[in-house]
This record gives structure tokens, C-alpha cells and sequence, in this order.
């Protein structure tokens, strides 16, 4: 896949990639929201030292836990993610569920969190669809893109239609990948993309007319 080759020699690496502890998913996807992953970076291992475990999350103290996440703002996040850790102790006998459905009932996990985790600690294969993701197959395939919707039905089951059978996390984290590299929201760099040669919007807006000689 065509995809998947161009992610083996560009992908990035960051920590919470090395692992597939589900609370240390949850915990870097709580940072990686509206945040970039360079600032994410600065703040994730102070917070995996301060709380290693679910367990010591759920005990902390709330300010402890806004105060770990200062740096990157939106206390709301710090609170979702201290109640997250709270339920899943309480209520899971502080064990992560295992599926995409039974995730998306934690509080502050919304239905990307719950997608993040399932697929990168449990394995399960489903899309984790952001705004990255739906430009990308909004480009490739002319589907609709409503950035401030939901991935409709349709676009879920489109991207699961392209997850080649026991890669899901590969897949999903190349389409990323691939959205940080090349696919921009603005000017996208089309000519060093892998999907090129077959994306609609590269073959519509770059396609240069034969020459007559
Ligand atoms: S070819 Fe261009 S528009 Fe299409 S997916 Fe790649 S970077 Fe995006």
C-alpha cells in the first residue's frame, strides 16, 4: 500500500507512539487536543512522572493536576482527564475498557480519544478520524467536508474500507502523518505526496497538459 511505504521512511516518533499502555494514550491524547505535538511533548513526561498510573491520577488532587498541565492552558482538559482516571478506577476497577463503543461513555474521551485508544492499545480496528483525516479523503476522493461535524457513516466507512487487514494503527497514525507532512489545510505539498497519483484534488488542480512536441 502505497501509504504505508511512504509512512515507513517518514513517520514520526513520539513517545506516546512507543507505547500501548491505554492510560498512557489517554493521557497523551488529552494533551494533543487543539494542542501541537511539540508542545504536547513538553509537557508529557513531567505528567507520566508526577501520575505514572491510573491509580495515582485518580488520587491526585485536582490542582495538582491543572498545575502539571498549565503550560499547555485549557484547564477544562485537566479536569476531563482527572474525571476520566476517576471513572475508570471506580467504575472499571481501574482497568480501560477495551472497545471503541464502551471508551466513548469516559468522560472527556469523545469519540477520537475513544478511537485513539482502542485502536493503539487494544488493537481494535477502527478509524481515528480527525479534521486531518477527513480534509485528506475530502481531497482523494471528492467526498463532502464539513469540518465542524462529525465524520458522517459514510466517511467512517470509507476510511475502514482502505485499513489494510491487521495494520489499523499504522494506517491510522500514517493518515496523521500524512496530514502533517503534506496535506495542509492550506497548500498542500501535493508533489511529494504518496497518494498523488490518485487523489482528485492533486489530479484536478496540478494536472499539466501535454506537451505538443
Ligand atoms: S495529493 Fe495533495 S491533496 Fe491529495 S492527499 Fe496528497 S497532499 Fe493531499
Amino acid at each position: 500500500m502505497l501509504l504505508l511505504t511512504w509512512f515507513e521512511e517518514n513517520r514520526r516518533d513520539f513517545p506516546w507512539r512507543a507505547t500501548t499502555s491505554p492510560y498512557e494514550i489517554a493521557v497523551a491524547e488529552a494533551l494533543l487536543q487543539k494542542t501541537a505535538a511539540t508542545n504536547a511533548l513538553q509537557v508529557y513526561p513531567e505528567f507520566l512522572e508526577q501520575f505514572p498510573d491510573i491509580n495515582a491520577l485518580a488520587q491526585a488532587n485536582s490542582e495538582s493536576v491543572q498545575e502539571t498541565l498549565y503550560p499547555l492552558g485549557l484547564p477544562a482538559r485537566a479536569r476531563r482527564l482527572h474525571q476520566m482516571a476517576r471513572e475508570v478506577v471506580e467504575t472499571y476497577n481501574g482497568e480501560f475498557p477495551a472497545t471503541e463503543k464502551e471508551l466513548r461513555e469516559l468522560p472527556g474521551a469523545g469519540p477520537y480519544g475513544a478511537a485513539a485508544i482502542a485502536c493503539q492499545a487494544f488493537g481494535e480496528s477502527v478509524p481515528m478520524i480527525d479534521i486531518n483525516v477527513m480534509r485528506i479523503f475530502h481531497r482523494v476522493f471528492s467526498v463532502p467536508f464539513k469540518p465542524r461535524n462529525a465524520p458522517t457513516q459514510a466517511l467512517r466507512a470509507l476510511v475502514l474500507e482502505y485499513m489494510p487487514e491487521g495494520k489499523a494503527r499504522e494506517y491510522n497514525l500514517a493518515l496523521l502523518d500524512l496530514g502533517a507532512a503534506a496535506c495542509h489545510a492550506r497548500n498542500p505539498e501535493c508533489e511529494i505526496c504518496p497518494l498523488c497519483s490518485l487523489c482528485d484534488y492533486n489530479l484536478s488542480h496540478n494536472h499539466e497538459e501535454p506537451s505538443d512536441e
